[in-house]
């Protein structure tokens, strides 16, 4: 029975109850964290190898360049080889970085602004205004760095499968509307795949800044939890056969591949901006480390060896995501109190409570000893209009703790939103 269409007393019964067993659970004086979407120590492990002597013997990359040396801004090619099978992309589309791609983004938007979009053009930073298109709900660090540079974001909602393309067709017919970002495959956090029409629709759309740029963060391409990666038209392909072949830039990593704090990242686009973004990139450094390249180049080997440790990884997520969707459906299925999604990758469980409750509900987890990311954090400038998203992140507690946080998460919800329906009687 959805709790809506409970009385008052039945309501006030159900409330009793709750904070009972909220109160058992306060009383162990439990310290789960569920904040952010970080691999665990078993996943982390999949990579030890790669640390092996062996992955750089030799020290030479098959360019002949010794890798312990200055140079090869680009970086080497066996690296960039892989990198740009897992991105979809050709070889003379690709920058290797350094261990984040997060870097890569920060420093093509700071480009942008103190440089323009290519030689000669005018920089952002002489703008009266830029605002930005932010599907949401999205990632709290890409809001962080639009807000950081003075963007105006715009929140746009997405669907199921991508943004609201035809709201995003209306933004861009102003000029101050520069760009977007994107989070194309199991998105973090909705875990949506855009659908290959919403992909052509961006890349084609017409946009009165000529300079409009959308910035893909493919952090999740080959993250599967079910069965392989799902398909998905390429931006930077769309973008080509679209005739604007300059609008995106594509980035990912090996964060949750190898190591987050060690991988290898990609910066991705058309050759044009390749060679703009190796201009404004060469000021700043020599190379970057390309002992990492020659280790993750010879210990993943191809595409083929990426799928294959995805794999591995999706072997200890799944169970986890799959223990979060259990305990939700049998705790709160049916009440009409939260919603979730069921994501086929990525690294979150996005949920959506009655509105005005999450804030309440994350400030009640916490009192008991379970940190979740903060209300808000999926929508910029922290603000969720409806105070009703919260990002579940499974990956990081070993699966007892997942467990008892997901059942005492549970308990939160429905305290708050038998509250917020008592006020409303
Ligand atoms: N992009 C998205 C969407 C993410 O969720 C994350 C990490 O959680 C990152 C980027 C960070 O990537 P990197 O480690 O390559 O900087």
């Amino acid at each position: 029975m959805e709790y809506k269409n409970l009385s008052r007393p039945q309501l006030e019964a159900l409330l009793d109850e709750q904070y009972r067993v909220y109160n058992q659970y306060k009383n162990l004086g439990l310290s789960y964290d569920m904040t952010r979407g970080k691999p665990c120590r078993d996943q982390l492990d999949l990579s030890n190898d790669m640390l092996a002597l062996k992955y750089v013997k030799g020290y030479e990359s098959i360019s002949k360049t010794d890798v312990r040396n200055y140079g090869v801004l680009d970086g080497i090619p066996e690296c960039k080889k892989l990198m740009a099978e897992m991105m979809g992309v050709g070889t003379e589309e690709i920058i290797i970085g350094g261990n984040s791609s997060l870097t890569l983004m920060y420093e093509t938007l700071t480009g942008f602004m103190l440089f323009g979009t290519s030689k000669g053009a005018k920089p952002w930073c002489k703008e009266e205004k830029i605002k930005w298109i932010c599907p949401v709900p999205g990632y709290d660090r890409h809001f962080l760095i639009t807000e950081t540079l003075g963007f105006e974001m715009i929140p746009v909602d997405l669907c199921g499968d991508g943004p609201d393309t035809d709201k995003i067709e209306e933004l861009v017919k102003d000029p101050a509307v520069k760009g977007m970002w994107m989070i194309p495959k199991y998105s973090n956090p909705s875990g949506e795949i855009y659908s290959d029409e919403k992909i052509m629709k961006l890349a084609a759309m017409k946009t009165a800044a000529p300079d409009f740029r959308i910035i893909c963060d493919d952090a999740y391409t080959v993250h599967f939890l079910k069965n392989g990666p799902a398909k998905q038209l390429n931006i930077l392909e769309a973008c080509r056969r679209a005739g604007n072949p300059d609008r995106a830039y594509l980035f990912g990593s090996t964060s949750k591949i190898t190591f987050p704090g060690a991988g290898v990242s990609a910066l991705c686009s058309s050759e044009n901006n390749i060679k703009f973004a190796l201009s404004v990139m060469t000021v700043r450094t020599i190379g970057n480390d390309k002992l990492n390249q020659l280790r993750h180049a010879r210990f993943l080997r191809d595409y083929d060896g990426i799928i294959a440790h995805m794999k591995k990884h999706a072997d200890i997520l799944l169970p986890k995501f799959n223990t979060v969707e259990s305990i939700l459906n049998t705790y709160l299925g049916g009440l009409g109190i939260l919603e979730w999604t069921k994501p086929d990758g990525g690294y979150f469980i996005s949920v959506n409570t009655l509105d005005g409750c999450a804030s309440k509900i994350v400030a009640k987890a916490k009192e008991c000893g379970v940190k979740v990311t903060p209300a808000g954090s999926t929508y910029p400038y922290k603000k969720d209009p409806r105070d009703r998203n919260i990002r579940l992140a499974p990956t990081l507690p070993p699966m007892e703790e997942l467990d008892a946080a997901i059942k005492i998460f549970c308990v939160c919800v429905k305290i708050v939103s038998i509250e917020t329906l008592l006020e409303k009687k």
